[in-house]
């Protein structure tokens, strides 16, 4: 199976969300759990989420991805920023269980559920400190209850960004209680962006992911194109293709044996028919 879809939202419910994946032959998406730039959420309507689960097991659709808004950092110097993390990641991982819990209950096997977000800014702290922060934050909201796994995002490195070098990930994951609750999501323009060459050397980037992560921990792929050239820390996402990674490379990524089995998300500058056409591209040069 081949699990290649886009960011799709869910403000106007989750049924129509899945009904858009099916539009565009999506059989993967990420979505965000509430305004990428933060605010409340929207009461989710079990006969929504129970609808959506059906639709989503008849298309044959992979784990589900949810996405942290942006504003969300952890490590930030500030208290109040620290605690709206805190306090979103929580609530978000609630109500990503009460999805899970209605498949439970319907009888509809519910999908592996991620929870992936950008592991923050220190502004000025320095990475260690934000690393602790970031683990702290972490072993306040896990439980070992919990099925759903929350995703670090490999970044850029872009200004004060933890988690520019798989190092940063690998600490953060040692400091965290019920460290098989957490996972990471790996970004194609990010590494790049961040100098991992995933261009020429894909085999060595991932061989260092193993040595220092662990294969065994990527559990999902933002596939994009990037703007600027390796080592930019720059983060500016590009057309598949129309970036400095390009086809032939992104190609390698959705055929490598390592990360076949992955869901690939595109976050890519399109809008609904831009990731529908990626989608079919991308699908006809799939081994
Ligand atoms: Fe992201
Ligand atoms: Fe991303
Ligand atoms: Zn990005």
């Amino acid at each position: 199976m081949f699990y290649i879809g886009c960011h799709l939202s869910c403000a106007k419910g989750y049924l129509p969300m899945v009904k858009e994946a099916e539009k565009i032959g999506a059989t993967a998406f990420q979505f965000f759990t509430r305004n990428p730039r933060g605010g409340n959420a929207k009461a989710l309507d079990d006969a929504d989420l129970e609808a959506f689960l059906r639709k989503k097991e008849e298309l044959g659709i992979g784990p589900l991805v949810a996405h942290a808004p942006y504003t969300l950092n952890g490590c930030s110097a500030d208290a109040s920023v620290r605690e709206f993390a805190w306090r979103t990641m929580k609530e978000d991982l609630e109500r990503l269980e009460r999805i899970r819990m209605i498949a439970e209950t319907n009888r509809i096997p519910a999908a592996e559920i991620f929870y992936n977000f950008h592991p923050g800014s220190h502004v000025k702290q320095g990475t260690e400190v934000g690393i602790q922060l970031i683990s702290d934050m972490l072993n306040g909201v896990l439980n070992p209850e919990m099925k759903t796994v929350v995703l670090l995002e490999t970044m850029a490195g872009k200004g004060s960004e933890v988690g520019g070098r798989f190092e940063e990930l690998r600490a953060i994951m040692d400091r965290v209680a019920y460290s098989d609750k957490v996972g990471v999501c790996l970004d194609t323009c990010h590494v790049w962006d961040g100098g991992y060459d995933i261009v020429n050397d894909l085999d060595g980037v991932l061989s260092e992911f193993d040595r220092i992560i662990g294969l065994e921990r990527l559990k999902a792929i933002h596939l994009n194109d990037s703007l600027n050239v390796r080592g930019a820390k720059k983060d500016r996402h590009a057309k598949i293709g129309e970036g400095q990674i390009g086809l032939e490379a992104v190609v390698r990524v959705i055929n490598h044996p390592a990360l076949m089995h992955l869901p690939f998300c595109l976050e890519t500058p399109n809008e609904l028919d831009g990731y529908a056409k990626e989608i079919t591209l991308l699908r006809s040069k799939r081994r």
